[in-house]
C-alpha cells in the first residue's frame, strides 16, 4: 500500500464515507460508475474490482470479458452533492485484464499512451478547455426551450444562469477543479465555464467530472444541461475550444520572444501538424451527426482549416498571452465540441501536433481575412481546405489515417468507426420535420 492509498483509506474513515464510486469512461465518452463499500477499497487497490467489460461500449470482445478496475488514488474526491452523513466519494480507474495488463481500448489508457509518447519526445503537455453548454427547460410535450434570452457576456439580474454558474463553480472547486473564467455565451440559455490549465490526463478527468457536476446542478435547479453540439437551429453551437502548450522542464517550448506572436518554431510545427491532420482527427473531436451542424452552422464555429492570431474564423488560434508571461504562451484548437470523449480527442490532437514537430512540418501563412467571406476559389488559392461536412465524410477521412489508427490502437479504432457508421446510417434513414414541411403535398 503506498502513501496515497493510505491517505484514501484514512479519509474514508474520517469523513464517514459509505460509498466509493469507481469511475471510468467508455469509448464513446459516457461516464460509467460502480459503487463499492468502504471495506472493499483496500482490496480494490491490491487486486482491482472485477466487472464484465463486454457490457461496456468498445472496451472488449465478448470472449475476453473479465476485466478489473484499478482505482487511481490521486483522483479521490468527495461528491459535494452527496455531502453530510453517509457521504459518497469517487476515484477514476484504469481498466486492466485479469493478468493486470492495461486494456488498450480504455480511453484513459489511450491518452496515457499518447502522453508517454509526448514525454519520450521531451515534453509535458498542459491543457485547458473552454466548455460551452446550454441550459434548457423541457416541457411536458418534450419540447426544449432555453432558460433565458440573454446573449454574450450578458449580466442577467436574478436570472438562473448566475446562480447556476456560482453553484456549479463552487462544487467544482470543492472537488479540486479550479475555474478561471465563466460567462453567459452567445445563445439564449448558453453558458461557458473555463477550467484552469492542468496536465492532459487530469484535464480529461476534470471534463468528465465537470459534465457530471453541471448535469447535477441543472437537475437541482429544475432545468436540464446539454452538451449537444448544436441544440437549436440558428443559434450558436457548443464548442470546447481547448488550449495546449508543451513544456521542456520549466520552459514553455511554445514561447520565443523574438518570433511572430512569440510562437516558437516548436509551436509552429505543432500547429502545422494540427492543420495537416485536422480532417483525419475530426471524427474523434466531433463525434456525432449533430456535431457537423455546429461546424457548418456559422456563429464562430470553424469550418475551414487555417490558423490565425485574432482571427475567430480560424481552426487554430494563437491567442495573446499576458505580456512577459512566457508560461502562458499556447495555442487554441477550436474545432473540438462539448460532446467529444476528452481522452480520445486530446490523444489525437496531441498525436497530430507531435507529428508536426517530429517531421518538421512547415506552417503555412496565417489566414488574415474572415475565411467565411472568401470565395471558394480565393480559399483554394490560399491553400485553405475545409473540415469534413458530415460525420460520414469524417469517418471516411479517419479510415485512411495511420495517425489515428496508431493513436487509438486497432481495436478502439475499428470499434469507433463501426459505431459511427451505425450512427450516420440510422440518422440518414430518418424522415425529418424539415422534409415533411418542404415536400408534403400542400392540399
Ligand atoms: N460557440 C462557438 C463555437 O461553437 C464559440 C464562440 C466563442 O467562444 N467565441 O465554437
Ligand atoms: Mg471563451
Ligand atoms: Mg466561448
Ligand atoms: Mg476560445
Amino acid at each position: 500500500m503506498d502513501k496515497q492509498q493510505e491517505y484514501v483509506l484514512r479519509a474514508i474513515e474520517e469523513r464517514d464515507i459509505r460509498f466509493v464510486r469507481l469511475w471510468f469512461t467508455d469509448v464513446l465518452g459516457q461516464l460509467k460508475s460502480v459503487a463499492i463499500a468502504p471495506a472493499e477499497v483496500e482490496s480494490a487497490f491490491e487486486e482491482g474490482i472485477g466487472f464484465d467489460g463486454s457490457a461496456i461500449e468498445g472496451l472488449t470482445r465478448v470472449y475476453e470479458s473479465d476485466m478489473l478496475l484499478a482505482p487511481d488514488p490521486s483522483t479521490f474526491q468527495m461528491l459535494p452533492w452527496r455531502e453530510g452523513e453517509n457521504g459518497v466519494a469517487r476515484m477514476f480507474c484504469d481498466v486492466l485484464t485479469p493478468d493486470g495488463e492495461t486494456v488498450r481500448t480504455d480511453p484513459r489508457a489511450v491518452l496515457e499512451r499518447q502522453i508517454a509518447r509526448v514525454a519520450e519526445a521531451g515534453f509535458t503537455c498542459y491543457v485547458h478547455p473552454e466548455i460551452e453548454f446550454y441550459l434548457v427547460n423541457r416541457g411536458t410535450d418534450g419540447r426544449i426551450t432555453p432558460t433565458d434570452h440573454a446573449g454574450y457576456f450578458d449580466h442577467v439580474p436574478g436570472g438562473t444562469a448566475h446562480d447556476f454558474r456560482r453553484h456549479a463553480i463552487l462544487m467544482l472547486e470543492q472537488m479540486g477543479i479550479s475555474v478561471e473564467f465563466s460567462h453567459h455565451e452567445g445563445g439564449p440559455g448558453q453558458n461557458e465555464i473555463d477550467l484552469r490549465f492542468a496536465d492532459a490526463l487530469s484535464t480529461a478527468d476534470n471534463i468528465m467530472t465537470f459534465r457530471a457536476v453541471v448535469e447535477e446542478v441543472a437537475m437541482q435547479s429544475g432545468c436540464v444541461a446539454t452538451f449537444m453540439p448544436k441544440p437549436f437551429v440558428g443559434q450558436p453551437g457548443s464548442g470546447m475550444h481547448t488550449h495546449f502548450s508543451l513544456f521542456e522542464g520549466d520552459r514553455n517550448a511554445f514561447y520565443d520572444p523574438t518570433a511572430q506572436y512569440q510562437l516558437s518554431a516548436t509551436g509552429r510545427a505543432f500547429v502545422a501538424g494540427l492543420l495537416r491532420h485536422a480532417s483525419e482527427i475530426t471524427a474523434v473531436t466531433n463525434q456525432h451527426v449533430n456535431s457537423y451542424k455546429r461546424l457548418w452552422g456559422g456563429d464562430e464555429a470553424p469550418s475551414y482549416v487555417c490558423w490565425g492570431h485574432a482571427n475567430r474564423s480560424a481552426l487554430v488560434r494563437v491567442p495573446n498571452h499576458k505580456p512577459g508571461k512566457a508560461q502562458s504562451a499556447r495555442i487554441e484548437y477550436r474545432g473540438i465540441d462539448s460532446a467529444a470523449n476528452p481522452y480520445l480527442a486530446f490523444a489525437v490532437i496531441l498525436a497530430a501536433g507531435l507529428k508536426g514537430i517530429e517531421e518538421g512540418y512547415e506552417l503555412p501563412p496565417e489566414a488574415e481575412d474572415d475565411v467565411w467571406q472568401l470565395s471558394e476559389s480565393e480559399r483554394a488559392a490560399l491553400g485553405i481546405g475545409a473540415l469534413p461536412t458530415s460525420l460520414k465524410r469524417a469517418v471516411g477521412a479517419m479510415g485512411e489515417s495511420d495517425l489515428v489508427a496508431d493513436t487509438l490502437g486497432e481495436d478502439a479504432f475499428e470499434f469507433f468507426m463501426r459505431n459511427k457508421r451505425r450512427e450516420y446510417r440510422a440518422y440518414d434513414a430518418q424522415v425529418t420535420d424539415f422534409e415533411l414541411s418542404q415536400f408534403f403535398p400542400r392540399i
